[in-house]
């Protein structure tokens, strides 16, 4: 691959893959091998030592996982990416490459439940405490701060609330203490490039948008290359003290030949190594497929969520719509400010009548889903007090954006007059 391409229609098809050597296939081949064959034991031992990459066992890398990794990198503009098994494998990996016990992170009190329960239950049993701001205030983030904040995090479209995270904002806080910006994009890809705002490292959960049909559970860490870890050696000890780990590795000194990737090929090359939750060859295949269409299923995505949330804001019996577009104030500016190509897919809306009303709605739905996921083709639907946020008590769940009549939607693409049809007849009957 000679060509580099901007147009994220364009990386989709093209970035990191051009046909098969040995077939001219044009399809990515499923590799699926644990292994690879050494040619013999000199390059053995240069691939160990890093001194020359390749592959070596599929916990570790795979060529088919390869080429998502090199279009996904190509689509958010880095530099690097490693595939793993789930979007919670990513968030974790992600703050564990470069922080441990006795280390803190400040992550946005807008999450994803899941996450939220990582980094509150998991992490903290780690020795990572992990101190939850509110994101309206991007000084909430520096006021959190000391010596032993090894990143921030934050969810860019978070779920459930949709406020967009001030994602320059933050950076720039970060930035000069060394402490780079972790955002989480699952919400938001090809609508939103994190990277051109200051973020030094993206994920995904690619089991949402990047999949695209609702078959696969996989996860993506990117590295933007644009984090200067080695200017800071005390605030990033991981990446700048010799690494038991690997024989003594000093990752921003050793990395430095192949690029500004220390970060993620730490990241493969450790953690992933060590804690084991690889993406399979055959799922990384199933992304790739999404990839395919993923600019263009995000451009449909917005305009008929924008269409169902201008319907839900006319309705009687709505009390108020979350979606990017209809909301003021500052959640307006960050939305016109980072949401560059539409506002994606997802909305929540309060039904008049509390949950009750939010359950008798769910249940006349007809042709949207009732699952607990996003991002799929078909629109769906959820309740998040009684599901995906169950695990939270009451100040939990307010501080997260969900009240208890709260319906969250992921809109699909089916035509949107169906969407709507549906909505208005399961509305009708609460
Ligand atoms: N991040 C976000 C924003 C999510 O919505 C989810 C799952 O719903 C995850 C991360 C976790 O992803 P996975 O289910 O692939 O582990």
């Amino acid at each position: 691959m000679s060509k580099t391409y901007t147009n994220p229609e364009t990386i989709g098809l093209h970035a990191g893959w051009r046909k098969d050597d040995n077939t001219n296939s044009v399809a990515v081949p499923i590799h699926q091998t644990t292994s690879y064959q050494f040619d013999n034991t000199d390059h053995a031992a240069n691939l160990f030592a890093l001194s020359e990459l390749g592959n070596i066992y599929s916990r570790i890398m795979n060529p088919t996982c390869a080429v998502l990794e090199d279009r996904i990198a190509a689509l958010e503009g880095g530099v690097g990416a490693l595939a793993v098994a789930s979007g919670q494998a990513a968030s974790a990996y992600a703050i564990q490459n470069i922080a441990k016990n006795g280390d803190n992170i400040v992550a946005s009190s807008h999450l994803y439940g899941g996450t939220y329960n990582q980094f509150k239950n998991v992490f903290s049993d780690m020795g990572i405490e992990v101190r939850f701001v509110d994101p309206s205030d991007p000084q909430n983030f520096a006021d959190a701060t000391d010596d032993k904040t090894r990143a921030y995090y934050g969810e860019v479209l978070p779920n459930p609330s949709f406020e967009v995270f001030p994602i320059s904002e933050v950076a720039d806080i970060g930035r000069p203490l060394g402490i780079p910006l972790i955002v989480d994009n699952t919400a938001a890809p090809v609508i939103c490039k994190p990277f051109d705002h200051g973020a030094a490292v993206v994920i995904h959960s690619t089991t949402k948008f990047i999949g695209g049909h609702g078959t696969s559970i996989g996860g993506i860490i990117v590295d933007s290359g644009n984090f200067d870890w080695e200017a800071f050696p005390e605030r990033q000890p991981a990446l700048n003290n010799p690494d038991p780990s690997y024989a003594g590795a000093v990752w921003t000194e050793a990395v430095k030949p192949l690029g500004p990737i220390a970060y993620i090929l730490k990241a493969r090359t450790t953690i992933l190594r060590d804690m084991g939750a690889a993406m399979s060859p055959f799922n990384a295949f199933m992304f790739i497929q999404g990839l395919e269409t993923l600019a263009l299923r995000m451009r449909e995505h917005s305009s008929n969520a924008q269409k169902v949330s201008e319907y839900l804001s006319s309705h009687d019996s709505v009390e108020r719509v979350a979606y990017p577009s209809q909301m003021d104030g500052y959640a307006k500016d960050r939305a016109d400010k980072y949401l560059s190509k539409g506002n994606g897919a997802l909305m929540g809306f309060e039904i008049k009548g509390g949950v009750e009303a939010g359950k008798k709605f769910i249940d006349a739905l007809e042709m949207l889903y009732h699952v607990a996921n996003i991002g799929d083709s078909r629109s769906l639907a959820i309740h998040p007090a009684s599901t995906t946020h169950s695990q939270l008590n009451e100040e939990e769940l307010l501080s997260a954006g969900v009240t208890p009549g709260y319906v969250r939607l992921s809109i699909g693409l089916e035509h949107v007059d169906d969407i709507i049809a549906d909505i208005d007849q399961a509305l009708a009957k609460i």
